[in-house]
């Protein structure tokens, strides 16, 4: 079965794009099949995966309002060796056009439903607010990873965050959990990412991922080719956190995969 992940902080420039493109091409690297779904009308991750979301014939768009089948709109990153959902602008559209539709939080989930077996994950960049875009993410998802960046403000809205999950998990998607936080942009010499580090522990335990994604230039640049930085500089420290990022990610599927087994045995 395929595991759909939200990646998602209503937080802006966060590293949600930067991870949804990055870890999709370290899952590939260990030959998973994968999907990333661009829900964010800016397109940054389709951009970031060498699709120009400038001439999309359809994108997510039409597949959230019923007009395409989604393996009819999906691309694929060359550069990522991924499939993607695109988006670009059409999409701001959708967010009001949603709300007056039938099952309007569950368009997503339905277009995955009978398709999603195709991949073994499926991961979901979400926009920057708590809109129905991103209700949608959160109703077609099993996990939610969220990136956060250990700075002054980080914490401030996680709240907000926690309660729409939240309120997900009761009345649309009881199976959603957080699956896990992600420290993004991380600088180990500053004394507040130290702070911030300690009150996530705290708070989420071993949700936290042991990887911290460091920050990294060619993580910043890779979007401008089109490319994540696996394929535009392999040995660079950012490609190399995510691809342990999918590995931390795959050893705690296997291990709560065994647990399962364990308690039903
Ligand atoms: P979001 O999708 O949450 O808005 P992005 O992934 O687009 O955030 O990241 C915001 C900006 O920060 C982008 O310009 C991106 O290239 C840059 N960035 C993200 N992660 C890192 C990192 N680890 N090191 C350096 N720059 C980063
Ligand atoms: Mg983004």
């Amino acid at each position: 079965m395929s595991k759909i992940y939200a990646i998602t902080n209503q937080k802006g420039g966060v590293g949600k794009t930067t991870t949804c493109v990055n870890l999709a091409a370290s899952l590939v690297a260990t030959k998973k099949r994968v999907l990333l779904v661009d829900l964010d009308p800016q397109g940054n991750a389709t951009m970031g995966s060498g699709i120009d979301k400038n001439s999309l014939k359809e994108s997510v768009y039409d597949v959230l309002l019923g007009e395409a089948a989604l393996l009819d709109v999906i691309q694929r990153s060359e550069s990522g060796g991924y499939d993607v959902l695109p988006a670009n602008g059409d999409l701001t559209a959708a967010e009001v056009q949603l709300l007056d539709m039938d099952r309007k939080e569950q368009r997503l989930k339905l277009a995955l439903k009978d398709v999603a077996d195709k991949w073994d994950y499926v991961l979901i960049d979400c926009p920057p607010s708590l809109n129905m875009l991103t209700v949608n993410a959160l109703t077609a998802a099993r996990g939610v990873i969220i990136p956060m960046q250990c700075e002054y403000y980080a914490l401030e809205g996680l709240s907000a965050l926690v309660e729409t999950i939240n309120q997900i998990t009761a009345v649309l998607n009881p199976g959603l959990v957080i699956e896990g936080i992600l420290r993004t942009m991380h600088d180990p010499r500053n004394s507040l990412t130290v702070d911030v580090s300690a009150q996530l522990t705290e708070y989420f335990g071993d949700k936290l991922y042991r990887t911290c994604i460091p920050r990294n230039v060619r993580l910043a640049e890779a979007p401008s080719f089109g490319q994540p930085a696996l394929s535009y500089d392999a040995q660079s420290k950012g490609a190399i956190a995510y691809l342990a990022l999918a590995g931390e990610m795959l050893r705690r599927n296997e291990a709560s995969l065994k647990a399962t087994e364990h308690s039903a045995v």
